[in-house]
This record gives C-alpha cells, structure tokens and sequence, in this order.
C-alpha cells in the first residue's frame, strides 16, 4: 500500500490515466502498472471525463459472498444456503461504464437491478497467486456496480446474457490503495435512498482465498478486475432512476438509468 488514488479519464479523446492529488490530476504516459512514469501535464479533476479505472480484458465476479445476500437470493436463483467454494462469472469488456455514465437496457428486459460492490483492479500478472500473497497483486479498489437483468438471469439458466450486457458494469470514481479491500464500508442508494449497506468483512470467501480460487483456474491480466459480490438489499431500477455505490475513501459512483 502506498497511499496513491488513480484515475482514467480521456484526453482530446484518448484514455490516460493519471494520479490525483488534492483536486489535481498529474497524468501518466502509459498504465499504471510498472511504476509510475508522469508526463509531465496536469489538469484540474473537475475538467476530467472519468473513465471506468481499469484496463480490464475480463471482469471476474464472485456471486454470493455476502450471506444476507444469499437469503435473499434463495427465491430467486435457488441458491445453496452455504457454499462450500465461491461461485465465479465472467462479465465482457463490453460492460465497462464510467462515473456518470448511462444505464440502459434492452427494450426485452423486464427487470434490471443494481448490485453494490467493491471491485479490485490487478496490478501485475496473475497464476496460481496463493492467499497470503493476494495484495502483491492488487493495484487498489474502487466500486462497481454489477448491473444484472434478472429476468434474463433467471430464464437463461447460464449468466451471461443477463450479467453482460453493454455498459453493465459501472466503475469508479477513483481507484485506491488507501481502501483496505476486506475491511471496507459500501452503501448503495437509490434516488437518494439507501438500499444496500455492508462491510467486507462480512464475505464468505476473503480476498486472498478468492485470488488464489480463481488465479488456480485462469491468468489473470493487469487491469483485470475482481467484483467481490453483493451485501443484501439488491432490487430493480426504472429509466429516470440514479443509482450510486459509495466506498469509504473512494467516493461515490454515480450513474443514471436511460
Ligand atoms: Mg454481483
């Protein structure tokens, strides 16, 4: 840990990412990822166009980890009241949304809900990662919101049409080392209501035992990203409605649905 906020916004349309500082932006000529080798430019934080803070080639979501949420879902998808390992999906490239980014959903969805989550971006190349190593591997955390259509979810049998549709993934503001992954407040409001509150410590699967499950399975890239699940309180969102997910210590990510 070493105490750095990151941000990806674009620039005369292209992304950067760069290092927030106050309200300053200090961009970076390439990634994140093997140090931090500035450009040399800054620009105030209120004149970015945040990008979601990853350069995810897969975004890999544990469902389940919370066991309020499980309850919950017991109805719906038949869930198993205590798995013995994590149950993992993958959501495209395709879903990546930014803060203030638009929610939208196919006209044939009948309900589309939120799913509050904190997510964790990869820092270097990921295999066969085990637990007590996992924070090497982690360039820091932000919030997403795992935007699902749950009639599809459920209709489907498979998750992927219904997890992965264009712009379901929302990510940011910010992108953090100073947030400790598995001790981390999240709510989630809807028009301004709180919906979802939970604290990380709450998972079923820890941060360590969920990089080494599924780093045994596949490689993970960096800027790849880990959604972490849902704590109890998802429910469905209607065209007009604002959804936010807030971190403490990330900040608040913020999109409307169209
Ligand atoms: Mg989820």
């Amino acid at each position: 840990m070493s105490d750095i906020k990151y941000v990806k916004l674009e620039r005369e349309g292209k992304a950067v990412w760069g290092v927030l500082k106050e309200e300053t932006v200090f961009t970076l000529e390439g990634g994140p990822y093997d140090g931090l080798h500035y450009d040399k430019k800054s620009l105030p934080l209120v004149n970015c166009r945040l990008l979601a803070p990853c350069d995810a080639t897969k975004l890999v979501c544990i469902g389940k980890n919370y066991y309020d949420h499980i309850q919950e879902m017991r109805s719906v998808l038949d869930a198993s009241g205590n798995p013995e390992k994590p149950t993992i999906f993958l959501k495209g490239p395709n879903t990546l949304n930014c803060h203030l980014g638009t929610i939208h959903a196919p006209d044939f969805v009948q309900r589309l809900d939120y799913e509050g989550e904190l997510a964790i971006v990869i820092k270097k190349r990921a295999k066969d990662v085990k637990a007590v190593d996992a924070m090497d591997y982690i360039l820091g955390v932000t919030c997403l919101n795992d935007v699902t259509a749950r009639d599809v979810q459920k209709s489907d049998g498979q998750w992927a049409r219904g997890k992965s549709m264009d712009g379901f993934a929302p990510m940011g503001p910010i992108l953090t080392d100073e947030v400790d992954p598995s001790n981390a407040n999240l709510r989630t409001r809807l028009n301004g209501e709180v919906v979802q509150q939970g604290n990380t410590r709450q998972f079923i699967t820890s941060v360590g035992e969920m990089m080494e499950f599924i780093t045994a399975a596949m490689t993970l890239e960096p800027g790849d990203v880990i959604a972490t699940g849902t704590p109890a309180g998802v429910g469905s969102m209607q065209v007009g409605d604002t959804i936010e997910i807030e971190i403490d210590g990330v900040g608040t990510l913020k999109n409307m649905v169209v």
